[in-house]
Order: C-alpha cells, then structure tokens, then sequence
C-alpha cells in the first residue's frame, strides 16, 4: 500500500492538523508497482497560517468578481434572476414619473459618483473622460439642483475630468470636499474656493508612503496600475488577467498588513486602500445636506447615484434617513440598498436630463 501524508503544521504543536489522504494500490499504480517509488512517503510541510492566508485570498477574489461582473451569462435562470432583481429595483427611467411624484415640494438635491456613473469604465483609469454631451447635462443639472459629484478618486483628478466650476466635488471617498468656485443661486456668491472639509489631513505622509510601496510590489503583475488618490490610493485591475487577481490580492494584503491605520475596501475592479477613520461617501453626503443648510431638514429629496460598492455606504444612509432615493447604476443583479436602476452612464445622461426639462417645464408654469 502506497501511502502519500500532507502534514499542515503550525508553530503550536497544539494547533498541528495532520490531513493524511491514503491512496491503496488502485489500477492507476498497478503499471510502477513493481517499482520503489523514489519518495514513498512525502511529507508536504504547510504551515496553518498560509492555509488560513489561501482561504483568505480565494475569499478576495471571490469579492472582486462579485464586485467587478464581467461577464454577463444568459441561462434562462440568470434572466430569471434579474427580472426578479429588476423587480425590486425598477429602471429610474421608468419610474421617472413616481420619482417626481415622490419629490413633490422638496429641494432636490444631486449626488453623482463619477466612474461608472458618468464616464464609462476604460481600460486606463486616466483615460475615463465624461463625454461633451454627459458635460452639458450635468451643467444644466447645477443650475437647477444643487449638485456635488462624490468620488473615490483624487478632487484635483475628478475635477481635470469634469470642469465644471459650478458643482460641489467629494473627492478621496468624501475625505476632500469642497464648493463651488464660481457663484450660482446655491452657493452664496463666493468665487474664492474654500477647503470645505478635509477629516484625514494627519494620513497624508501614509498615504504617499504606502502609494510609493504598493507601486515597488505589483510591478510584477502586469497590468496593475496603482493611483495616489490623496487621502486615499487605488490599485486597478481593469488591465490585470483574471488569472492573476489572486496574486495581486496577495500583494496587496501583504502591503497592508503593515499600515494597521489603513483599511482595504473594494469597488468596481479596484481596490481602494483608505484611512480607518470613520468617514465614508455616507458621511460625506450628510455633510453636504449640512453645509447646504439642509441639516435636519424634512423637505429635501437627496437623489444619489453610483455604481460601486463604496457608494453603498451613501444608498444606506439614505434609507436610514428615510429621504430622497438612491440609484445604482449595473447591468447585473447585485445586492444593494438602492431603490432603482440604470444599466449605464448614457441612461444616467438620459435621467438626468429628463430631470433637467422637468424642473425647466415646472420653471415656466410657476412663472406664468
Ligand atoms: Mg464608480
């Protein structure tokens, strides 16, 4: 009897696990039976913790494709699926009517994440320009509702992507807010750009130090593209083979395990190394509704719209609040706390402009 052992050991003897698989002299032995096998018995030393550490990353890469769908599959049941999930998240531009029904002698007031909701998602994060058209929407939209884009990526970036002076910007994941630099009937005529708001200042040597040392670690992964976010870093795997997230998962976590003060979140192929504070896109829009003079306020419908998971944070404070609604931007079913949907930025464009005539058409008639 051929006996193979893979022992899995830990530095406590205590917490030693033994897997032994027993493999009899079964048919596809019986050709080298006759032989003396060069390792009879081969022990294959694992430590516990790189198994505890493999469990870990399967579990990574399991939350990066549920985060990251890329590949729409048509079986009759996952279209039974999303019309299930379409069920309980009706299309915004469907439900255009009861959204304003809902909105009736209320501030509307606009939350906009930028990838995925009004650029869409480009292989060179980059390269995610919005479109003129997309542009041209938001500006009207500013003008007829206070309006903030609320991003993970670095303000000074998002802004090079929009130019829009009009508009409030969430950069960092909420960590670098300002207001608008040029007047509108919602911001009270200052041109000056004001640091409205900046809760992780002390994390700034951090961040650029683990930047620098996460760039040095996924050199190897091709593909792997890291972003100095400011008050926070993102490393994209939108150019990274799926067969090769599993590595850089692992280059990731071992980075930081060294920086207990940062934490590691997911979005849409991206992972996102941030500050633990408490501080998320959630809080953000709770301080924009404040700084807005909305605080405590029942007549205001905050509309929120985004397409990751960290926006998430932002649908759920809404619920909480019981005000306004969120909408999450997917083709596919995903668990979520928005309301509705929109399957991608050119419905986003399209719902936004609806919003746009609406307020226009309403304008007119009160002016009448
Ligand atoms: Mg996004």
């Amino acid at each position: 009897m051929t006996k193979q052992n893979l022992m899995v050991s830990d530095a406590n003897p205590a917490l030693n696990m033994a897997i032994s698989a027993s493999v009899s002299n079964s048919s596809i032995f019986t050709a080298t039976a006759h032989k003396p096998l060069p390792m009879p018995s081969a022990y294959i030393p694992i430590t516990r913790r790189k198994v505890l550490k493999n469990l870990e990353i399967n579990a990574c890469v399991d939350s990066m494709r549920a985060s990251s769908p890329t590949h729409p599959k048509s079986t009759p049941s996952r279209a039974e699926e999303h019309s299930s999930w379409i069920l309980h998240h009706p299309s915004a531009l469907d439900m255009f009517e009861q959204i304003i029904d809902a909105s009736k002698g209320k501030q509307i007031v606009m939350f906009l994440d930028y990838d995925g909701t009004l650029s869409p998602i480009v292989n060179d994060p980059d390269r995610a320009f919005m479109s003129d058209q997309m542009r041209k929407t938001v500006r009207k939209l500013a003008m007829s509702f206070p309006t903030a884009i609320v991003t993970g990526r670095c303000r000074d970036k998002v802004y090079s992507f929009v130019r829009l002076a009009e508009l409030y910007y969430a950069g960092s994941h909420g960590m670098d807010i300002t207001g608008p630099t040029t007047s509108s009937k919602y911001n009270k005529g200052s041109k000056a750009e004001a640091i409205l708001f900046q809760p992780a200042n002390e994390f700034l040597p951090m961040i650029d130090e683990v930047y620098r040392v996460l760039v040095e670690k996924t050199k190897s992964t091709p593909g792997a593209m890291v972003e100095n976010n400011k008050f926070c870093v993102s490393v994209h795997y939108r150019c990274v083979d799926e067969k090769k997230w599993s590595e850089l998962a692992h280059q990731v976590k071992s980075v930081l395990k060294e920086y207990p003060k940062l934490r590691l979140t997911q979005g849409r192929k991206v992972f996102e190394i941030r500050p633990t504070i408490k501080w998320d896109k959630g809080k953000a829009l709770e301080f924009l509704l404040e700084s807005l003079g909305f605080a405590n306020c029942a007549d205001v419908f905050p509309v929120y719209i985004g397409d990751d998971r960290t926006d998430e944070d932002a649908f759920k404070k809404l619920r909480d609040r019981g005000q306004g609604l969120g909408i999450l931007v997917s083709k596919f079913p995903r668990d979520t706390c928005a309301s509705y949907s929109l399957q991608e930025p050119e419905e986003v464009k399209d719902f936004l402009q609806r919003l746009v005539e609406w307020k226009q058409a309403s304008q007119r008639t009160c002016s009448k």
